[in-house]
């Protein structure tokens, strides 16, 4: 059923929104305007994302204002100006200098939402190195998989991190010089083979002067999944932090005095480009939370903390449906001024569901990690389709296209026809590689676009319908998973002969892990089985990409060249038609 349009008025702006007028905005657009707004090294010295959104506020009027607030998941707070963030940060470029790290080495982070992590990336950005952030919830396998690809020179984590995941590993990674360790506590740890964060910490100068930074400059380096293959390294830039600051002003509608609360991870791109920096490149107050979804927890949060801008995703404003608009209501959110979503499709109900019961609309947008920063967006301003991911910022070019049989792609023009979604390159936040992996890069581009593996429709009004995946990757809970890395995994099990992975869909998390084996001769498929194999996935793979469903089959259905025809093994699972299956070997 076609939702209703939610119309915006001038009435109900609390604060006047920066972008306005959609068109005008566009029209009068240029990267080189959004670049002014950032102030560059000092003596033209380049553009380094930590000066953008540290030292330019610390040695100005926003020095004692308060950038992050941090809660721990034991109920500690913790605060951290500007002025603070600098010295600090200055600190940790001083620690990996120390340690010989240099300018373009990887530095990687594993841990959860700590405040180590962030002063972490600060560091590693001031010195130029390249900061790797890595999901604490992945298992062994996809850690080492990513630290290896990267060729990690650093790695921070936690002690509990260690213990678990990374000292049995250690053999398998000769290329990793250092290990650095926060404790659980955040106090000094003693572990054998690893350096005390804490202690380099105290011992290094709270002043450091960032060398020239040229905007090319790789800064990031963020894993994502395709299909095939192993994980993919999305390689950014400093230059990137023109378009995380002009996406938070006219995306986010981030205001001077705004306190803004990005749910994400770090480890997943929304949470380093909207959880780290462009809050502080536009020197707001930013508040991270160590804990898990919780919804009392998260209302509270919202009301204690009087935040006025979330970020947030699907899967959580679901799991906020379910508990129910009778809980939200008992809370003040009188302080949200703009909710925003992103990661999967947004429900239109869960926009409709939003504004009844918080008292606003989620307004979703779209992008992916290799984009960097959100592309499409519902404005602050802008009447809302809801089901759709919005228009494109101004700066960026987006287009529906095909590809044709002699490998070209064409531009779709008709509203209302599906293709790929695709982007015209040149905004500054695009990725410049995968790492090492050139081949895989240019595939990503065609005809003067870059494709984004995405299904979408425009409408007659330039609103962008997000329709599906063209390839196999999974979404779930916000969070890209490759079908591959979970299949490989599987093999492993003595037991399992062969895998196929696919996502299935699911009420909250919009799509679990589901894998389908073959057992060798010699195996049952029983429920003890069942459940061995779920438990060796999930200590191999990580809570967060291990599958949640394993099935038994003879067979696996695949194409006369040997490929597993997911898409076959997903309308089967869901009783729909099989399609073209022309393809499928006989037997
Ligand atoms: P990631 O690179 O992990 O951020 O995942 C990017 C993918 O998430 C996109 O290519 C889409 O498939 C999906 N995605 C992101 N935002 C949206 C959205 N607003 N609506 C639908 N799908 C989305």
């Amino acid at each position: 059923m076609p939702w209703e349009t939610i119309v915006k008025s001038p009435r109900d702006w609390a604060v006047a929104p920066n972008l306005r007028d959609y068109q005008q905005a566009r029209r009068a657009f240029s990267w080189e305007d959004a670049r002014r707004d950032l102030d560059g090294l000092p003596g033209g010295r380049g553009l380094n994302i930590a000066h953008e959104a540290v030292d330019r506020h610390a040695s100005g009027p926003r020095a004692n204002h308060l950038a992050l607030r941090w809660l721990g998941k034991d109920g500690d707070t913790r605060d951290f100006t500007y002025r603070d963030l600098h010295a600090l940060s200055n600190r940790f470029a001083n620690v990996l200098h120390t340690l010989g790290v240099s300018k373009g080495d990887r530095v990687y982070v594993l841990a959860g939402r700590i405040p180590e992590l962030y002063i972490a990336a600060l560091g590693a950005w001031k010195l130029r190195a390249v900061f790797c952030p890595l999901f604490s919830a992945f298992g062994p396998e996809p850690i080492r998989a990513r630290l290896a690809i990267g060729r990690a020179k650093l790695l921070l984590t936690t002690q509990s991190l260690y213990e678990r995941k990374i000292k049995a590993l250690r053999p398998a990674l000769p290329f990793l010089e250092h290990i650095l360790l926060a404790g659980d506590d955040h106090q000094p740890t003693s572990v054998p083979d690893t350096a005390d964060y804490h202690r380099l910490m105290e011992n290094a100068a709270t002043s450091y002067a960032i060398q020239p930074t040229a905007p090319e400059d790789p800064a990031l380096l963020h894993f994502t999944s395709g299909t095939t293959g192993t994980p993919k390294g999305a390689v950014h830039v400093h230059g990137a932090v023109i378009a995380h600051h002009i996406t938070g002003k006219l995306a986010l509608d981030f205001h001077p005095e705004d306190i803004f609360w990005c749910t994400a991870d770090p480890g997943w791109v929304t949470g380093t480009s909207y959880g780290i920096i462009a809050p502080l490149t536009s020197a707001i107050t930013s508040v991270i939370d160590e804990g898990d979804f919780d919804a009392e927890r998260w209302y509270s949060i919202l009301q204690s903390q009087k935040v006025t801008v979330w970020y947030s995703a699907p899967t959580a404003i679901r799991m906020l449906m379910k508990t129910g608009a009778a809980i939200a209501r008992q809370y003040d959110l009188r302080s949200l001024r703009f909710l925003a979503s992103v990661g999967e499709p947004l429900n239109p109900e869960a926009v409709v569901w939003s504004k009844e019961a918080l008292g606003l609309p989620f307004h979703d947008n779209w992008w992916q990690t290799e984009t960097g920063g959100i592309m499409i967006a519902n404005f602050a301003a802008m009447d809302i389709r809801p089901g759709s991911m919005g228009r494109p910022l101004p700066g960026i070019d987006a287009a529906i296209v095909r590809r044709t049989d002699v490998g070209a792609v064409e531009e779709i023009r008709e509203p209302g026809v599906q293709g790929e979604l695709a982007l015209r390159p040149g905004w500054p936040s695009m990725f410049r590689a995968y790492w090492d992996e050139p081949e895989r890069y240019q595939k990503c581009f065609a005809g003067g676009f870059y494709l984004t593996g995405d299904l979408a429709k425009r409408d007659t009004d330039g609103y962008f319908w997000f329709i599906g995946r063209k390839d196999d990757v999974i979404k779930t809970s916000g969070h890209l998973i490759g079908p591959f890395e979970v299949e490989s995994v599987l093999l492993e099990h003595q037991a399992v002969a062969e895998s196929g992975v696919i996502g299935k869909p699911d009420p909250v998390a919009f799509e679990v892990v589901k894998a389908f084996v073959v057992l060798h001769e010699g195996y049952e498929p029983t429920e003890a089985l069942q459940r061995e194999l779920l438990g060796f996935a999930r200590s191999r793979l990580g809570a967060a990409v291990a599958p949640k469903e394993i099935a038994f089959l003879a067979a696996l259905p695949r194409t006369r060249s040997g490929k597993i025809m997911r898409r076959l093994l997903k309308a089967r699972e869901l009783g729909l038609p099989e399609g073209d299956i022309s393809t499928l070997e006989a037997g």
